[in-house]
This record gives structure tokens, sequence and C-alpha cells, in this order.
């Protein structure tokens, strides 16, 4: 099966529409006909908490692929951290609570390899033929990375910031993957990847012709750019995050403090009126209906009343997952075990990619 026979059949329409290209597909994992065929890589960086738009934008579609037999491996991308600051601030807790988060969302260790890419040297290793392949122009022309160099908390601009999409090449394609859950943010480090498996394949078939990499695809939901409450996109690094660990006093006090505008009438226009829109569209994802038909009903009782609206929505559907999220939280050392298996399951792929790698290339 091609990954373009996944297609969108989802009623809620995105905040931000997607852009899509060759290498994306909106998908609703339902549709996947051949689990077997797939394995999925995705993942986060251990910069704080997971918040709803990683939840609504990749973290539920990992839970449903999971859940259907594809392979999954989710990466904390704990190199990653140190592209846009001088220090890796409280790593191990950050991890940690990644783990936490994934596992009180429906990520079962047992099915899913979750693994810190530092503690899988081989993967790493691919950084260095991968970064052959890629200009310094085309670079420094990534929209993302530009994007993070605006928002970065350091003077100067380091080479792992330029060089970290090729790094998340190495990450993706260490497993050949094939499907990405990614938000829109990721793109164009998605092309990057596919331009790298693309001309590795070509500067380095196998004897036979065969290609070692897969062309990953981006699989995008149907929030790929969830905005915070500042109406920018929502980032665990910006300050506008609604976490999904967050108690129900602490989400309504961070939606109380959201933008807003000065229409009482509430609407769904995401072009023209983003911040309102976005908080309508978090409103709809948690109760599962269009947005038109939330801001319908908030009507024009103002901003007040939809922010009541979003916390009650939010807290009701993240009640279950927080309840999960507080048992599991007792047993820190689980959560460091789950890491560990998940090193030793990566570290035996990553190395036998490596030495095929090592073997198209001609090296002894
Ligand atoms: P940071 O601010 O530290 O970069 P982040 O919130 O952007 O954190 P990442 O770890 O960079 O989170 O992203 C992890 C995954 O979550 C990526 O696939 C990304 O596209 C997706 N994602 C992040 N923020 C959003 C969002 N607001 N809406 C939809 N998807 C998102
Ligand atoms: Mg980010």
């Amino acid at each position: 099966m091609t990954a373009e026979t996944i297609t969108a059949a989802t009623s809620t329409p995105a905040t931000t529409p997607p852009t899509t290209t060759a290498a994306t597909a909106a998908v609703s994992p339902g549709l996947i006909d051949d689990p077997a065929a797939h394995r999925v890589l995705t993942g986060d960086r251990p910069t704080g908490p997971l918040h709803l738009g990683h939840y609504f934008g990749t973290l539920r579609n990992r839970v449903r692929l999971q859940d259907q037999g594809v392979e999954l491996f989710v990466v904390v991308a704990d190199y990653q951290v140190i592209t846009d600051r001088d220090l890796a601030d409280r790593l191990a807790e950050h991890t940690e609570n990644l783990v936490l988060d994934y596992l009180a969302a429906g990520l079962d260790p047992e099915r899913a390899t979750i693994f810190a890419h530092s503690a899988v040297p081989a993967l790493n290793q691919l950084l260095l033929p991968f970064l052959s392949l890629v200009s310094v122009a085309e670079l420094s022309r990534n929209p993302t990375v530009k994007d993070e160099i605006a928002h970065s908390r350091q003077s100067a601009v380091s080479g792992l910031m330029f060089t970290y999409p090729v790094h998340q090449a190495a990450d993706i394609l260490f497993c050949k993957a094939d499907l990405v859950p990614v938000g829109q943010d990721q793109l164009p480090h998605l092309e990057v990847a596919r331009t790298v498996a693309r001309r590795f394949n070509e500067r380095y078939p196998h004897a036979d012709g065969g290609a070692v990499f897969p062309h990953p695809q981006a699989l995008l939901s149907d929030a790929p750019m969830l905005l915070g409450t500042d109406g920018g996109k929502m980032s665990k690094s910006r300050g506008n995050a609604i976490p999904l660990g967050a108690t129900e006093d602490e989400t309504a006090r961070i939606i109380r403090g959201a933008r807003t505008d000065a229409d009482r009438r509430i609407g769904y226009d995401p072009v023209g009126r983003p911040e309102v829109a976005g908080l309508v569209l978090l409103a709809a994802l948690c109760q599962d209906r269009a947005p038109e038909a939330v801001a319908e009903e908030i009507g024009d009782r103002g901003a007040a009343a939809l922010k009541r609206t979003v916390t009650e929505s939010v807290n009701e559907h993240l009640r279950p997952m927080r309840a999960r999220r507080a048992d599991l939280a007792a047993d820190r050392g689980h959560l460091r075990q789950v890491l560990r298996d998940g090193a030793e399951r990566a570290n035996a792929v990553a190395d036998a990619t490596l030495t095929e790698v090592r073997e198209v290339m001609g090296a002894i």
C-alpha cells in the first residue's frame, strides 16, 4: 500500500489549513489497511511538559496507529534540546515526564519502542553521511529553522540548530520509518528526510539496485497547528501552552489569561480572528464537534463564556488521562525502565541499519 491511500476523513477543520505537499497526508488512522506494512517514527524534545497541541497534533494519532498494530518508535529527542539553548535544563526530569505523558495518553511500551536518541550511538552516526547529502543553502532556507532561530534563547545560531533537520532524518531513517505523525511545523523537516533518503538511495544502492531507505511521509492530524494562549503556535518553550498534566485549576487560570478580542459575538474565523478561533477549535476538538457549532452555541455571550466552555471541555476531556497520569507518576523507576528497554530495542535496529549503510558505502 502507498501512504497516499491514507487520506483524511475528518470533519473538524484546522485553525491553519495544512499545506498539502507530496510529503503530506492528513490521516485518519482508521483507514490504514495493512498495519504490518508500515513503521512509524515520531517524537518530541524533552523541553517541558507535553501540551494539547501535542495531543491533538500527533500524540492521539500515535496511539491510534499503535492500537491498529503499526510498529511505533517514539524518540525523546534530547540532543535537540541544545539546538536553541545553551544548557539542557532539567533534562532527566523532562524526559521522564514525557514518558509519563506518553503512557497516560495510551502508548504501550510493550508495543511501542520509546527511547532517547542520545542512548543510540549508531543512530547518531548516520548524521555524518547524511550531512554530506544536503547543501548549506538548503539548510538555511528551512522556514521552521528560521522560526526557531527567531525564538531561540541563544545569542548566536549554533551549527546544531542548522543541522537538526538532518539529525531528525537520522531519527526517522535509522528504523526505516515510512510514516511520521507530526504537526505542521515539521513539514519542512520531513522534506529534508525525504531528500536525504532519495539522495542516499541514488548514490548508494544495494548491489541488486535495491534501496536502503523508504521515503518517509508526514501524517497530519485534523489539528496540525494548535494555537497557544497568545495566538502563536502552542509550544512548550513559549509560555503559551496548556499542559496535559496541569490541574483543573491551573487549566482554568491559563485559559482565563488567553488573548481574545473585543467582539462579543463568537465565531470561527481562523484567518480574521485567530485567537478566538483557536479557543473555539480547542473546545470543538475536546467535544468532538465542529467548531462552527461550538461558536454558534456561545453566540454573543462573549469571551468570558467562551473561556468557561473551553475550560470545562478541556478538563472533562483530559480527566481520565490525568487520572492515569497520577497513578503512573508514583513509579518513576518504571518510567526509566521503559526508556532502558526502548534503548535496547532501538540500538539493535540502529546497529543493523548502520551496518547496511557502511556496506553500501563500501566501508570495511
Ligand atoms: P519546543 O517549544 O520546545 O520546540 P514544541 O511544543 O514545539 O516544543 P516539539 O517537541 O518541538 O514541541 O514537537 C513535538 C511534536 O509535536 C512535533 O511533531 C510537532 O509538530 C508537534 N507539535 C508541537 N506543537 C504543536 C502544535 N501547537 N500543534 C500541533 N502539533 C504540534
Ligand atoms: Mg518545537
